[in-house]
């Protein structure tokens, strides 16, 4: 069967490139980092050569980055990392799990919490943070893009509103690395994530940076890994394809592909809304990574429709999360004001370096009959009502 994946804010394909730097670290170079010898020299050099790659897709000094396992583990390792109890602690309410999950956990921990809104395209407004501060507020933790909507916050708003208070900032930018240029001194953040999976890198692969000059503790005890900063042997493989991935990611901001992704995502979020009544793209009003659009199909389940989809050959998906056997409505869109069916309703699609101008056709093609077919078997579902 012939498939069609449009689903590349959930996971990325590893390039061939990233594979071919990484498979002699699976074989003939196999030394632990550490070790002093010929072996180890060999991939601490490695190593320090995907550092150097990472820190300058987002304009910082190698020694600055920290490899993790993930954007799970860096966004965990920022927030426990830099505050202790009795602090307080400002994050938005459409940050991705890991952060809102992490900022929970310090709750229990004793730190105050504040979650700020968003409007209905999905954007913080600078001026809440600023009238959040308080004196005992160390650290603002706030994506750079929304990985439903790809909606771009003002983070270098923010940033300035959390130097001004001398407060640390710490940005999400998972789904921001590869879609547009990252750089950590103009947004001036104290801590930034990324992960290796959401730029065609491997799964299990990320890195946090952290700014000279500001005290970390670990998550981790064990060696002296990383600086002291996250203990525990090298995944030497992963890290030498998050640093191939990082490189290809800064070159593919300057050739053109971004440029290309952001037209072919344009046309069909364009011709969805032509082709289908009843549909609207969600967050389109603000600035977004150029390969997401969140489209609203009123009157279906969304579950339905990635099911219908993926059974004709195409992935997509939706924000939401099944939890105790109930489907939860996406949060992300839930705080920018939807109803829970019209949340329930949305999808995701989200493009990639590999994709065509032949699969946005492909898609094209499936959809409006799919959205139609579930339509006309929906008791909820009036199609006259609808069309006059
Ligand atoms: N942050 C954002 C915005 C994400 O989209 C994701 C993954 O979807 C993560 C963090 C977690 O990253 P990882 O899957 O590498 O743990």
């Amino acid at each position: 069967m012939h498939r069609v994946y449009l689903d590349n804010n959930a996971t990325t394909p590893l390039l061939p490139e990233v594979f071919d730097a990484m498979r002699p670290y699976f074989g003939e170079h196999f030394g632990n980092a550490s070790s002093i010898h010929h072996h180890g020299q060999e991939t601490r050099a490695a190593v320090e050569n995907a550092r150097d790659s990472v820190a300058e897709l987002i304009g910082c000094s190698a020694a600055e980055v920290i490899f993790t396992s993930g954007g799970t583990e860096s966004d965990n390792l920022a927030i426990a990392g830099l505050v202790k109890p009795g602090d307080h602690v400002i994050a938005s309410s459409i940050e991705h799990h890991a952060v809102l999950h992490a900022v929970n956990h310090l709750q229990a921990m004793g730190c105050e919490i504040t979650v700020l809104p968003v409007d209905g395209r999905c954007l913080v407004d600078p001026d809440d943070v600023k009238r959040a501060l308080r004196p005992s507020t160390k650290l603002v933790t706030m994506m750079m893009a929304n990985n439903e909507t790809g909606v771009l916050q003002p983070v270098t708003e923010i940033g300035k509103v959390a130097a001004e208070a001398g407060v640390l900032f710490h940005t999400d930018a998972v789904q921001a690395a590869g879609k547009v240029a990252l750089d950590v001194k103009q947004i001036g953040c104290h801590a930034l994530s990324i992960s290796g999976h959401k730029i065609h890198g491997p799964q299990g692969t990320g890195a946090l940076y952290v700014k000279k000059g500001t005290r970390l503790q670990p998550l981790f005890h064990g060696g002296r890994h990383e600086r002291s900063r996250r203990a525990g042997t090298e995944n030497v493989p992963g890290i030498v394809g998050l640093g191939q991935a990082a490189k290809l990611a800064k070159n593919g901001l300057y050739d053109g592909a971004v440029e290309r992704l952001a037209a072919m995502r344009d046309g069909l979020e364009r011709q969805i809304l032509e082709q289908i009544e009843d549909a609207c793209a969600n967050g389109c009003g603000a600035s977004r990574v150029p390969n997401t659009t969140n489209i609203r199909f009123d009157h279906i389940e969304g579950e339905s429709l990635v099911i219908a989809l993926d059974l004709k050959g195409l992935a997509v998906s939706t924000g939401a999360a099944c939890s105790s056997g109930a489907i939860e409505p996406s949060h992300v869109l839930i705080a920018m004001g939807l109803r829970p069916e019209q949340a329930r309703g949305s999808i995701r699609f989200s493009l990639g370096k590999q994709t065509t101008q032949a699969d946005v056709d492909f898609a094209l093609n499936l959809i409006p009959g799919t959205v139609s077919r579930l339509r006309e078997l929906s008791p909820r579902y009036d199609k006259k009502a609808v069309s006059t």
